[in-house]
């Protein structure tokens, strides 16, 4: 079990010193359990399903990086472990009950449990983001947090009618400009802080990686059955690097 233990990663960096402005960060990436949670007593249908991870989003995330030539720090660890999009002393950041599903390893988990997932998991992932942000500005870079998720297609019976969505809070120059790239594509249906608005009491990396250091941010929703497949993480890796692509040339470009 030591050596299994030593094996997880609680994160990877993909192109550290790439050329872009963008900084690519990932938290549900991942659907990795390390084994001495044993599944989290939890099913493997279950281990499969969007309360595990952001389906799709990973292969999104390295599609972009590619594309831009940018750094993409891209979360090893799932969010039933640990959350890392939400702060550590939140009751959500190791789930009881997600969708539905009771999570029975995170029932009656003691501090000293929490404070350990925290410490193997949580704290290298974010400190790595923290890490290549500190170099991109050290290389001259002046960086553009881009935090990639993706969201289930149904949520309490309701259907999610917006293949893409961006989530923002009142500091939302940038998420703006992109909704109004985004939504040139007139065969797309693009949400506006639907269903998620971002929320610095609830959402962790961007507040702390971006906002706390008023550093530009986009922080994108992916629908699950758009991004299920290779070719669905292909087409809209494109539209929106398209997208991104025109952002960044406006924002190079003399006012
Ligand atoms: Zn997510």
């Amino acid at each position: 079990m030591q050596q299994e233990t030593r094996q997880h990663h609680p994160f990877n960096v993909l192109n550290r010193h790439g050329r872009s402005d963008l900084v690519i960060i990932c938290d549900h990436a991942s659907k990795v359990i390390p084994r001495e949670y044993n599944d989290l007593g939890l099913s493997g249908s279950d281990l499969e399903r969007h309360i595990a991870w952001d389906i799709g989003a990973q292969g999104v995330a390295e599609l972009l990086a590619a594309a831009f030539d940018a750094p993409a720090v891209i979360c090893g660890t799932s969010r039933l472990v640990i959350d890392c999009n939400r702060h550590p002393t939140d009751p959500a950041a190791m789930p009881v009950k997600s969708d539905g599903v009771v999570i029975p390893g995170n029932q009656a988990l003691t501090q000293s449990d929490r404070d350990d997932r925290v410490r193997r998991f949580f704290h290298p992932y974010h400190d790595m983001i923290e890490d290549v942000i500190g170099e991109r500005f050290r290389e001259g870079h002046h960086p553009l947090i881009l935090s990639i998720h993706s969201m289930t297609p149904e949520m309490n019976g309701k259907f999610r009618p917006w293949e893409i969505s961006l989530s923002s809070n009142e500091q939302r120059k940038v998420s703006e400009l992109m909704l109004g790239l985004l939504r040139r594509r007139r065969d797309i249906t693009v949400g506006d802080n639907q269903p998620y608005n971002l929320d610095p009491a609830e959402d962790y990396s961007t507040p702390v990686h971006a906002l706390a250091r008023h550093l530009p941010y986009i922080q994108v929703e992916f629908r699950q059955d758009q991004v299920g497949t290779p070719a669905g993480i292909k087409k809209w890796a494109d539209i929106f690097t398209e997208a991104l692509t025109d952002l960044i040339e406006r924002s190079q470009a003399p006012a």
